[in-house]
């Protein structure tokens, strides 16, 4: 099989009830890319990446799209079936970029599963749970208010709550994480994301202050020098994810014990195929994470739904998807929700959803 055509699409995806405020930015819509790689047989298959701003990460909506234009042509008569060979062919043609390369990624798995009828889940390794655990991310906000979702979304069932802090004076953090375990003690396990905004003396003061609370801090400092620093004074376990930029910094992290566990985006690393040998890696030294991406509609969803649906349940921290901030669906059918605070796996071949593609209009590039 080859890939005969590759089509990018930019659709914009208003933030429902926004601003998304995090430690980095605030955002009220984001441009997410998406594409759909038809291959020589007629079959298709779908691929998103969509960084929340251009400030999260090093990432941003137009660079993807400028990194897929690169490609494109070269990965014409490429197959489609071979997710590894197909990720060389990509780093043949352009270095880095691996948020771009994971949109052809999830799109290859897409026609991987559509050509052996199978799910892409099973294709990853093999689904353990048709119910995937989800985690509620709060934007940042005052006390009173992050305490009412977080105990609004125990209510609802979800497992785990992501309570977003920084960038402001700590004493405001730390009250928004008394009074949230304070409304949900127990019910849900709690993580505290800092997304690489607070000083290591604010972690450190953030840890002490709130000892007798067992949250996660996710991503506290900037950089992993500055959580390495402070790593052994901590009371709270520390996950990376903004810094756990690729595998060889995995493997840094895991074989030095900077961390204990990571929250992961799909396409930060490069897509489904990196995603799996990261599950694995975590896997082999007991690593809880999350199987997420920044943001995004029902491609990504599906894509991070089938990777979290393979993973040990131990170490399953949850699969978040910006489907409750977001209006509708691409595939109004098969579209990926989170209800119960778990996410069912979609039923269908490859990613289980089909884009009603009059939704994303004019390609705002082709080729083949
Ligand atoms: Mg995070």
């Amino acid at each position: 099989m080859k890939i005969k055509e590759i089509h990018i699409y930019s659709h914009i995806l208003p933030v429902v009830d926004g601003p998304y405020r995090i430690a980095s930015s605030t955002v009220s819509s984001l441009d997410s890319t998406l594409i759909k790689i038809v291959a020589d047989n007629g079959l298709f298959g779908w691929g998103e990446t969509c960084p929340v701003g251009p400030t999260y990460q090093p990432q941003h909506a137009g660079g993807a799209r400028a990194a897929l234009e690169e490609m494109a042509a070269g990965l014409i008569g490429a197959n489609p079936l071979q997710p590894v060979v197909l990720r060389r062919t990509m780093d043949g043609l352009l270095n880095g970029h691996p948020y771009a390369k994971a949109a052809i990624d999830i799109a290859a798995y897409d026609i991987m599963g559509k050509h052996y009828g199978a799910r892409v889940a099973d294709l990853l390794g093999g689904v353990v749970t048709e119910r995937v655990p989800s985690y509620y991310a709060s934007g940042v906000g005052e006390p009173d208010e992050i305490a009412r979702i977080a105990a609004e979304r125990a209510a609802e069932g979800y497992p785990r709550m992501q309570v977003k802090v920084g960038n402001r004076p700590v004493e405001i953090d730390i009250a928004v994480v008394r009074k949230v375990w304070e409304r949900i003690g127990g019910r849900m396990r709690l993580a505290v994301d800092g997304n690489r905004s607070l000083t290591t003396r604010d972690t450190l003061r953030l840890s002490r202050e709130c000892l007798d609370i067992p949250f996660i801090l996710e991503q506290p400092c900037n950089t992993l020098e500055e959580i390495k620093a402070i790593r052994r004074q901590l009371h709270h376990g520390v996950y990376l994810d903004e810094s756990g930029v690729d595998l060889s910094t995995v493997l840094r992290a895991v074989g030095e014990g900077l961390c204990d566990g990571f929250g992961m985006k799909v396409t930060r690393i490069g897509g489904l195929q990196q995603m799996a040998a990261f599950r694995d890696i975590c896997e082999a030294r007991s690593m809880p994470h999350t199987c997420d991406d920044a943001w995004g509609g029902d491609v990504i969803a599906a894509a991070c739904t089938h990777i979290g649906a393979t993973i040990q349940p131990r170490l399953n921290e949850g699969v978040w998807l910006a489907q409750p901030y977001i209006e509708g669906h691409y595939d109004p059918e098969n579209g990926v929700a989170i209800e119960g605070g778990h996410i069912e796996l979609p039923r269908g071949p490859g990613l289980g959803v089909i884009p009603d593609e009059s939704v994303f209009g004019t390609p705002v590039a082709s080729f083949g």
